[in-house]
């Protein structure tokens, strides 16, 4: 959701057409650096009234961070800018910020993946009080970019100093055009499995609930309109019901305009979807409700 005119505008915008959950830039998504919040800034943000209604607010870091950049001057200004991004987010009281892990510029994947995870420690050493967490990205391996397989985040996460700062988002775009067959509820699941015995379920954030313009395996990343991809709906009719999803926030990223109509139509393909038969409402459904309500009132500073 876009900031323009204040991150508290962000609120507004996205309670006006009934989200219950929101990704936001914490600046300019196109630059470097950005002077601090204001304590005012950060107020009308945390004390907004309309806050309550978003029942998870998290972030998205800038499109310039490359933390496997192999230029010294960009690897240094993604460290300093990432650093600065958690800080923000912290102040704003969100739980994490999603980041593409990064690309590695021709020097290989493991090695990539090492500066990533020492990158990753330099960053925490210089934010050692912030809460916020980092959820690295499923990407779709478009050139030299990392995270495109589970195995890869999972090697991120076990090689840094403080993998409890870590966790992951689920981009269902990304993970098709990166090869995973998430277009029948076989493989919906087959996927989740993976995800499970690689990652660990309770690393999963978030998920980003994206079509694709592109085909499976095609490792290009175009987000389409839900239902107007390559995925079809399965992947979605799935993440929509299983309980294990209820409590996970699910936010799209699919083009749109001022008027959000297009998410307006999205989020209504996305709920369509919700089965409604009431015996499919398990008792186990209205605990995921009942502790999501509570998790929601605790809040990010629930550990
Ligand atoms: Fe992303
Ligand atoms: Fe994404
Ligand atoms: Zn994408």
């Amino acid at each position: 959701m876009s900031i323009a005119g204040g991150v508290h505008a962000a609120i507004e915008r996205a309670c006006s057409i009934n989200c219950t959950a929101m990704q936001i830039f914490v600046k300019n998504n196109m630059q470097w650096f950005a002077r601090p919040l204001t304590p005012q800034e950060i107020r009308s943000f945390i004390d907004h009234a309309q806050r309550w209604q978003l029942a998870s607010v998290f972030a998205h870091v800038n499109y310039l961070i490359n933390l496997a950049a192999t230029n010294p001057q960009f690897h240094a200004n993604s460290i300093r800018a990432l650093a600065e991004e958690l800080m923000r987010a912290d102040q704003l009281e969100l739980p994490f910020v999603v980041m593409h892990p990064g690309a590695h510029m021709g020097t290989g994947e493991e090695a990539g993946l090492r500066k990533i995870a020492a990158s990753i420690d330099e960053v925490f050493r210089c934010v050692p009080k912030v809460k916020t967490r980092i959820a690295l990205e499923t990407t779709a391996g478009q050139g030299s970019c990392l995270g495109h397989t589970f195995e890869q985040l999972a090697f991120i996460i076990a090689n840094v100093r403080e993998p409890e700062r870590l966790c992951v988002c689920l981009d269902t775009a990304h993970v098709f055009a990166a090869g995973y067959d998430i277009s029948s509820h076989a493989g919906v699941k087959k996927t989740f499995r993976e995800f499970d015995r690689v990652l660990g379920r309770e690393r999963l954030a978030a998920i980003h609930i994206n079509d694709s313009k592109t085909g499976r395996g095609s490792r290009v990343d175009r987000h389409a309109h839900i239902g107007e991809g390559e995925i079809g709906l399965e992947a979605f009719r799935h993440i929509m019901n299983a309980p294990r999803f209820r409590k996970i926030p699910k936010v799209l990223e699919t083009p749109k305009g001022k008027e959000l109509t297009e998410d307006v139509a999205n989020m209504r393909a996305l709920r369509r979807l919700i089965a409604l038969n009431p015996r499919k409402r398990t008792r186990e459904d209205s605990r995921c409700i009942v502790s999501n309500e509570r998790a929601g009132r605790a809040g990010h500073r629930r550990k």
